[in-house]
């Protein structure tokens, strides 16, 4: 596995340190509301995990999945939902949280099915952006890293369901994905 990843970009204490972060600043901006934290599936499941448990006030959770780019690197700009949430957000303060965002086609198209849905408020916090990816605005509330135009894996963050294990963020070589 070691062979298919080309250089550590984010290392495991570098995370680490950036969540907490990201988990203080949220329950400070919170504090004294109802907070609902949605992660969107897969690829946010380990940030997920690690970021609510850096939030010191009380929060709801819920988790969503859309379509993703399966086998390829490249947003088809269509988004499907494959499981929705179980609970409402009406009148709720939502924070959806994402691994990465790269076109924002997946992120746009969820900001705009959660708001017509009534809450009181939708807000976004990702682990990582490649702005330079972007093909439509998307506004990011709470960022851990700004990365450059590159393939990532690691973190939960996968290549064909793959590598989402890794404790690090690696820039995947080229030739895994081309072949
Ligand atoms: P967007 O709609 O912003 O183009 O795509 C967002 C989704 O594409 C992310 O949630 C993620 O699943 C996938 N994605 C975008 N860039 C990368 C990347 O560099 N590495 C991996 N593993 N997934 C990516
Ligand atoms: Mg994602
Ligand atoms: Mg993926």
């Amino acid at each position: 596995m070691q062979q298919d990843l080309n250089k550590c970009l984010v290392g495991a204490n570098e995370i680490k340190a950036k969540v907490k972060e990201l988990g203080e600043q949220i329950s400070k901006d919170y504090a004294g509301k109802d907070l609902l934290v949605i992660g969107i599936l897969n690829g946010a499941v380990i940030f997920m995990a690690d970021l609510i448990r850096e939030i010191t006030i009380p929060i709801n959770i819920d988790f969503m999945a859309v379509s993703s780019y399966g086998a390829t690197t490249e947003s088809s700009g269509v988004v499907r939902i494959l499981k929705d949430l179980d609970q409402s957000v009406e009148n709720k303060h939502v924070l959806i949280v994402e691994d990465i965002i790269d076109s924002g086609l997946t992120l746009k198209y969820l900001v705009e099915i959660l708001k017509s849905r009534g809450p009181a408020s939708v807000k976004v916090c990702t682990l990582l952006d490649k702005p330079d990816r972007r093909k439509t605005e998307v506004h990011v509330d709470y960022n851990g890293f700004v990365i450059p135009d590159e393939f990532v894996v690691g973190y939960g963050l996968d290549y064909d369901e793959k590598y989402r294990h890794l404790q690090e963020i690696y820039v995947l070589k080229e030739e895994i994905y081309h072949s």
